[in-house]
C-alpha cells in the first residue's frame, strides 16, 4: 500500500514551473497553486495580465490533489439549513452558483483540452438511518421546488439500481454532479496557465507580505522576493506563512481516503451500477466513487485528526472497516493507496471571498471545492478587474472562531460532538 494520493501518483507530472529565483514585478501575485489559484492564474493570463503563482509545495499538492474527486453541485451543508440561515432567495442563488461551478470545470476542461476523465455521473446522497431518509425527502421537496428540478428521490426498495449495499435507507440523486481525475485536472490547469504565460514558482512559500507606498505589494518567499500590483490569497487551509487573520476563521480538518486495487467490471456493476459520486448522510460520514481505472475510492473524516503519514495510516484502518461494512463483497480486496488531506472548513460551511486590507482572497470551501474553488478562481479574476458584483459570496459575515488562534486544539471535542449527533439523530 502506498501512503500517497492516488490522483497525484497517476497523473503526468507538471513540468512548466519556473526554476529561477522568485523576482520581478507582476500585475498579479497569486499565493497558492490549488484549484483556486491555478484557475485564477489561467483566467488572468488569458486576459493579458502578467501573473506569478507562488506555491509553498507543488502544484495541486494540497487539498486539490488529495480529495475524493467528486465535482458536485449542491451545498456542503443541507439546502434547508442554508435557506434557514440566509433566506430562500439567497440560498437558491448560491445553489445555482454551485451548478455554475460544475459548468466552469467542464468549460475549462473543454477549452484547454485537459484529459481528466470529467464525466457527469450525478451524485447520490445516501440515508445512513431511516430518519435520515425523511430528511432527504424534505430536502428533495425544497430543492426541487426552489432550486433544482434535476434531482430524484430513490426509495430503499429501488436503491439496488444505484448501489449494491444493504446499509442505506434510500437516496437523493443530484444529476448535474460530475466526477473527474483531480490530479490530472490540477496539473492540466497548471500546464494551461503556464501555457498562457503565468509564471508558476513551486517550493516558494510566502513568508512575508508588505504594502509599499502607492498600491503595490512586496512579497517575500523562501526563494526570493517579487512585487505585484494585486494579490490573491488562494491558500486553502494553510498552516504556512503570515496568514493569521484567515487562520482564525478557518478550521483545518483532516479528511482521509483509501483506494482499492482495480476491481472486475462485473463486481463494480453490482456495487455502483450508475457510477455516481456517493456520499452518506452522517456528520462523520463516508463518500465513495469508482476511479477511471476501476478501483473503489472510499473516504471520510474517519478521525478528527490532522493529516500526517502515521495519522493517515490509522485513519486508513478506520476507513477499511467502514468499507467492509458498506461493501462486505470487498472484504478481500487489496488497498493500494491511503492518504489524508486538510479541509478548509468555515463555521457555516460556506466559502468566503472578497478583499481585506488590499488583499483579495477566496477560500473556506468546506469539503466542496473541486468545482467551487475552480469557479471562484475565474470569478476572482473578474473581481480583481473591478467586477466585485460577480462574487456570489459577497457580503457574508466572517467572524473569527472563538478560541481559535490558528492551531485546531479543539478538534477532538468537535469530533466527539459530531459523533454524538450521529448517534442521537
Ligand atoms: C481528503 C479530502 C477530500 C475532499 N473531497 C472533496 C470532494 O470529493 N469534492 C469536493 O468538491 N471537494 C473535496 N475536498 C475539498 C477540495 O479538495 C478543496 O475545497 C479544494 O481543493 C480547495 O482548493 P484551493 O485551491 O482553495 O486550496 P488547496 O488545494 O489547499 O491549495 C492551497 C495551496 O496554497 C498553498 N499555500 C498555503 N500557504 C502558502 C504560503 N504561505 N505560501 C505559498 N503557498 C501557500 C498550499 O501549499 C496549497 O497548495 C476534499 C478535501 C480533502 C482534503
Amino acid at each position: 500500500m502506498k501512503l500517497a494520493s492516488y490522483w497525484l501518483d497517476t497523473a503526468p507530472p507538471f513540468t512548466g514551473g519556473i526554476d529561477a529565483p522568485v523576482s520581478g514585478r507582476f500585475d498579479v501575485a497569486v499565493v497558492g497553486a490549488g484549484f483556486t489559484g491555478l484557475s485564477a492564474a489561467l483566467a488572468l493570463a488569458k486576459k493579458g495580465a502578467s501573473v506569478a503563482v507562488l506555491e509553498a509545495g507543488e502544484v495541486g499538492g494540497a487539498a486539490s490533489g488529495r480529495n475524493g474527486g467528486q465535482c458536485n453541485n449542491g451545498f456542503a451543508l443541507d439546502y434547508r439549513s442554508t435557506a434557514a440561515l440566509l433566506g430562500e432567495e439567497r440560498a437558491a442563488s448560491l445553489y445555482h452558483a454551485y451548478d455554475a461551478a460544475v459548468d466552469t470545470v467542464e468549460r475549462i476542461v473543454g477549452e484547454e483540452g485537459i484529459a481528466c476523465d470529467f464525466r457527469r455521473t450525478g451524485k447520490l446522497k445516501l440515508a445512513a438511518k431511516p430518519e435520515h431518509f425523511d430528511k432527504l425527502q424534505r430536502t428533495f421537496e425544497a430543492v426541487s421546488r426552489h432550486a433544482d428540478p434535476d434531482t430524484m428521490l430513490v426509495r430503499r426498495e429501488d436503491l439496488g439500481s444505484e448501489v449494491g449495499s444493504e446499509r442505506f435507507f434510500g437516496g437523493l440523486v443530484y444529476r448535474k454532479s460530475a466526477g473527474m481525475h483531480v490530479g490530472k485536472f490540477a496539473r492540466g490547469l497548471a500546464t494551461a496557465a503556464a501555457g498562457h504565460g503565468a509564471s508558476i514558482f513551486e517550493r516558494s512559500a510566502v513568508t512575508r507580505m508588505r504594502r509599499l507606498e502607492g498600491a503595490a505589494h512586496e512579497i517575500s518567499t523562501v526563494r526570493g522576493t517579487l512585487r505585484a500590483d494585486q494579490v490573491l490569497m488562494a491558500t486553502g487551509a494553510s498552516m504556512v506563512g503570515p496568514l493569521g487573520w484567515f487562520r482564525r476563521r478557518i478550521v483545518p480538518i483532516g479528511s482521509f481516503v483509501i483506494v482499492t486495487e482495480p476491481l472486475p467490471r462485473d463486481v463494480l456493476d453490482r456495487l455502483m451500477p450508475t457510477r455516481r459520486m456517493a456520499t452518506d448522510s452522517k456528520n462523520v460520514g463516508t463518500y465513495f466513487r469508482v476511479t477511471p481505472d476501476d478501483r473503489l475510492l472510499f473516504g471520510g473524516r474517519a478521525r478528527f485528526a490532522v493529516s500526517n503519514p502515521l495519522s493517515d495510516e490509522k485513519s486508513g484502518k478506520v476507513l477499511r472497516r467502514a468499507l467492509n461494512a458498506t461493501f462486505p463483497q470487498l472484504r478481500d480486496a487489496r488497498i493500494d493507496y491511503c492518504w489524508g488531506g486538510v479541509v478548509d472548513m468555515t463555521a457555516d460551511r460556506l466559502p468566503r471571498a472578497g478583499e481585506r486590507d488590499g488583499l483579495f482572497y477566496s477560500m473556506g470551501y468546506s469539503g466542496h471545492g473541486t468545482q467551487m474553488a475552480t469557479h471562484m478562481g475565474t470569478v476572482m479574476a473578474e473581481v480583481l478587474d473591478g467586477r466585485a458584483e460577480r462574487n456570489p459570496f459577497a457580503g457574508l459575515d466572517w467572524k473569527a472562531i472563538p478560541g481559535h488562534f490558528g492551531r485546531p486544539w479543539f478538534l477532538p471535542f468537535v469530533g466527539a460532538y459530531y459523533r454524538l449527533q450521529d448517534v442521537l439523530h
